[in-house]
């Protein structure tokens, strides 16, 4: 089974009960945020340091193990200390960045906020994604990519052209942290479908179980640390 839950997601989208944040919640948003401020000047350089030191120490969540806390907090260091985020970002026209997105799937209304939309120097418009996860690969990577292909409508909307590349940036990796996939048609209208049938599947509640009746919620990484019912959940 991949990550997630699906009764997880009815309790989220259809009960809209969004229950507890985690580490990792915290840490992206961490990171979204020092991002956010730095393209709007409200933040600068020689103050990074302290904003992320002083935003990690008052995390609600800790992490699983201390030595996993250490790594995250060095890595987000080492993105803003060792030139990389001068060297990605420079290459960036910013258009927009975290604006609330509404729109339409079929019958379902979708709400998110892309990162990212930019004319970058070497992969043309592009809707870009920071994610401080390990690097996306193979089936995760073309999973997780339909968030971004979902962005591309109301982009589309607005700007009248699709992408030309759908772009990650992921600031823990070592070595290269930015990936540029090209904008396929087909597989927007794959992620149409799957959304559509997902949603479905949720609201009749039919051919899934609760994740927790497959595996042991207590020593599953995703129901033991990132579920957001994890602490309140009948199946676990
Ligand atoms: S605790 Fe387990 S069953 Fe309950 S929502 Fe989380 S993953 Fe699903």
């Amino acid at each position: 089974m991949g990550e997630g839950c699906y009764w997880n997601w009815y309790k989220t989208y259809i009960e809209h009960d969004r229950g507890i944040n985690n580490y990792f919640g915290l840490y992206g948003t961490l990171f979204h945020e020092t991002i956010e401020k730095l393209m709007k000047n409200e933040l600068f350089e020689w103050d990074i340091k302290q904003e992320i030191t002083t935003g990690m120490r008052n995390f609600e969540f800790k992490a699983p193990f201390p030595a996993m806390g250490k790594s995250y907090e060095e890595s987000i260091h080492r993105f803003f200390d060792d030139g990389s985020y001068e060297q990605i970002f420079s290459q960036y026209k910013v258009l927009e960045s975290e604006e609330e997105k509404i729109f339409d799937v079929g019958n379902v209304k979708v709400k998110g906020f892309p990162d990212l939309v930019a004319n970058h120097d070497k992969y043309g418009f592009v809707i870009a994604d920071y994610k401080t996860a390990k690097k996306y690969e193979g089936d995760k990577l073309d999973h997780n990519l339909m968030q971004l292909y979902l962005y591309s409508i109301p982009i589309k909307e607005k700007y009248g052209k699709y992408p030309d590349h759908l772009v990650y940036i992921f600031p823990r990796e070592k070595g290269q942290k930015e990936f540029a996939y090209p904008f396929e048609i087909e597989k927007l209208e794959r992620t149409k479908e799957w959304v559509i049938d997902t949603v479905a599947k949720i609201e009749q509640h039919t051919d899934w179980k609760p994740r927790c009746e497959m595996v042991d919620g207590k020593r599953d990484f995703f129901a033991n640390q990132l579920c957001n019912s994890r602490c309140n959940c009948i199946y676990k």
